[in-house]
Order: C-alpha cells, then structure tokens, then sequence
C-alpha cells in the first residue's frame, strides 16, 4: 500500500524571522504581502490577538504602535533561502519528494521499514534542530490524507506535530474526519462545501461517505476523486500536484533523460512561458518565482540529484521576459552536471489578482505595446516551443523597489546582512 507523508513548514515566514530574532519566539508576528498591503502570515499568538488572514495593515497597526505585535515586510530572499535549506534536509532523510510549495512538500515513503510515526519525528527534529524551522507531519495511504493528517498534527499540540492515519483506529478516524468541517479536505474549498451543505454534506465524514457516483455526476471527477482517497485509495502519484490555490505549476517529464543545461533551460524557458501565459489569462501576476529540478527517481543505478529554489521578484510580475529570466537564473543554481535529469519545473507564487495588486501605481505601465508584445511572445513560444523568443529577456530593466518599510535583513543570503552577535560581558572582561 502507498505511504505519503505531507510535511509543512507552520506560519512559515513568521517562523524563518525567528530564526533569527529568538526574543520574539513567544510572541506575537505578523508578516505582510508585497508593499506592506495585508497580513499573510499570522503566529499563533497573532492568531490569539484575534488577527484574521488577510487583514489590511492599517487594522493591525495599533496593536503594533501598543507594542502587542511585531509585524513584518516580507523578506522573500531569506524566506526562499531557508526554504531551500529545509528541502535539502528534507531530500537528505525520504527517497522520493516533491516540492509542493514553498514550504510544503510530498514524500513518498512506500516500502520503508522505519514506523512513519517515527519518521515523521526524525524529520521534524532534524528540520528544527538544523535550521530551526519547527514543522508538521501528516501521513496516509492517500496524499488527501496525508495532508489531512497534517492539518490535525498543526491542530492538536498532544499530537507532538505527526500524525500517522495508520496509527488510528477506525473509530478515531471516522471521529477524526467527523470533527473537521468539508471545506478542510485537500481540493474542496469553500464554494463547493456550501454546495455540498445542501445534500448534506457537512464535514469530512459525510464527504468519505457520500455516493461517488453521485458526487461524480454532480460535482465531476475531481471531486469523487477526493472522496476515493479519503478513503485511503491513492488516486495521486507523488508527482501528481494539483497546484494549491495562490500558486501556479507547470512541469513535465521528458521522454528521455536531459544531461545539458542548454537543453533543461529550453524545457524550463517553454514551461515559464507557458506559465506567463496562464497567468495574463487570469488577471494575475506573481510575486515569487520557484524552479525545482529531477534526476529520474526510479533508476537506482543513476546518481540522484533533487533540488529546488526559490527567488522573489522585485516587483510582482506576468512578463514572460523578466519570469523566464528569473527562472534560468534559478536554473544555473541548481543545475549540476553529469547527471541524468528526468523533470524541470516551474512555481509561480504569491499570486496577486486584479484589485489586490498593490503594485500596480509603481509598476512600470503595462501598455498595449507591451501586452501586444508579450501576447506575440506567448505565440511565438507556443508555436515554435522551447522558449524561442527568451534571449530577449535582457530588453527589460525593473529597478522598481516595492515598500517594504519593516523588512528583516537577508541573514543567511548576503554577508552584508550576517546575523551579528555580541559576546557575554564575562567574557569582554576576560579579554580586556
Ligand atoms: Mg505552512
């Protein structure tokens, strides 16, 4: 039977600030999206001050000018940087994974003798004790409940931050899926719940319980599908990401196994464009870039190289010019030769939509030459593929900053920013 485990960083960025400021470890942050504009991540103590997600600054504010709360400008190049140390940790200790989002990703633990209970620890405390990221484990035999598992793991503290689907009764899962409302399962979000309310679909239990047929016909595939692995039939390969909401994927396979990066950066140029694409079609640009590269899992016989990273943008962004550019540099960061690649892919995250653009009045203008010139781009990429048009990425300067007045430095990515120390008075005496 498959094995998945879900791990997930908790209140990820807030967590990476204190890394590096242990006196806040207890107390409540906040860090904002792009130009200061509105709450994205909250601590549990933030939680506690009655913060909503999402909540403009100027709501918060006051808290901060009591001295109640911290608040943060977010600093994606350290959010990324540690983000990448966490991966590689991860890599290091499961043989299969998959980077989900920046601070989330699938293992495949299938086959392992180690109790998963136990994994998941081992994972935890290397994780924490390394770079000193606390994080949550769920496993399952399905990726729905992995993450679902995950979810009660952040939930519940007696869980000590695992939880193993197979180490629960029937009883207790069924109380399990009972005690979370629909709208908690992986792929059900809160339009479709309300729906689901009025056949009487209520919470996870009745959801595992409902007529897939039904649901399929009412609903569609995707749906009775997540009924299907609720009830622990793996519907999802490890590879299989359905992209969460605020995030954009694109990757494939190759048909045969890449070993120059020439050819890679071609892939990753194509899926970028792509990408680029997708976004414009939604009203939407991204204020952070992800690039992840495979070796082919399966062939034992080859040295494996699994690697991903992560660079936000100065200003958010749908121009195909500037995310390929920032995606090939990722590329040259990871690219390692001699080794057989399988899989190149693409992240857009940090989706800003429309009205909730903050960035737009300090944006450089997008005119209709420039929309007309990237929809050119996008045809010409589509048509002839392999990121044809990309060289002329160095046509575009953005020396837009965005605001960001309460930004922590790049502790662990520039040596002008390296965290600074004093040592104890004793030993100042000592020396002197
Ligand atoms: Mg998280």
């Amino acid at each position: 039977m498959p094995t998945f485990a879900l791990i997930d960083g908790n209140s990820f960025y807030a967590s990476c600030e204190r890394v590096f400021r242990p006196d806040l470890a207890k107390t409540p942050i906040v860090v904002l999206s792009n130009n200061d504009g509105c709450v994205v991540t909250r601590t549990r103590e933030a939680k506690a001050l009655g913060i909503r997600m999402g909540a403009p600054y100027f709501e918060v504010a006051h808290l901060e000018r009591k001295g109640l709360l911290t608040v943060f400008s977010s600093n994606y190049e350290l959010y990324a940087d540690m983000s990448r140390r966490m991966m590689d940790i991860i890599a290091s200790l499961v043989p299969r994974f998959e980077v989900y989002s920046i601070d989330e990703c699938f293992a495949d633990l299938t086959g392992l003798p180690d109790d998963p209970t136990d994994l998941g620890q081992r994972l935890r405390a290397r994780v924490e004790q390394w770079v000193g990221l606390p994080t949550c484990v769920g496993v399952g035999p399905s990726k729905t409940l992995a993450k679902f598992c995950n979810h009660l793991a952040k939930r519940h503290g007696k869980l000590a931050g695992v939880l193993d689907w197979g180490s629960l009764s029937p009883e207790r899962q069924a109380k399990a899926l009972e005690s979370e409302p629909a709208a908690e399962v992986w792929g059900i979000g809160r339009r479709l719940a309300d729906q689901l309310s009025d056949l009487g679909v209520h919470n996870a239990l009745d959801l595992a319980r409902a007529d897939p047929a039904l649901i399929r016909r009412r609903f569609g595939v995707v749906v009775e599908r997540v009924i299907r692995e609720l009830n622990g039939a793996a519907c999802l390969a490890l590879e299989d990401v359905a992209p969460p909401r605020q995030q954009l994927v694109r990757s494939r396979s190759f048909g045969t196994l890449l070993y120059e990066r020439d050819a890679l950066a071609a892939a990753l140029a194509h899926h970028t464009a792509q990408a680029a694409h997708d976004l414009r079609a939604q009203g939407s640009a991204a204020g952070l870039i992800g690039v992840q590269l495979h070796t082919h899992r399966f062939r034992e016989q080859d040295a494996q190289h699994h690697a991903c990273d992560w660079r936000p943008l100065p200003v958010a962004s749908c121009d195909t010019l500037a995310l390929t550019r920032a995606a090939l540099a990722l590329l040259d960061r990871l690219y390692k030769k001699g080794y057989a690649y399988k899989k190149v892919g693409v992240m857009l995250a940090e989706l800003q939509t429309g009205a909730a653009r903050q960035a737009d009045w300090l944006a450089p203008k997008t005119g209709p030459a420039r929309l007309a010139l990237l929809g050119a781009l996008d045809t010409v990429n589509h048509r002839y593929g392999r990121g044809t048009l990309r060289l002329g990425a160095e046509a575009i300067a953005s020396g837009w900053q965005m605001r960001r007045d309460k930004t922590s430095p790049c502790y662990s990515s520039r040596f002008a920013e390296l965290p600074r120390t004093k040592p104890p008075e004793s030993v100042v005496q000592h020396l002197s």
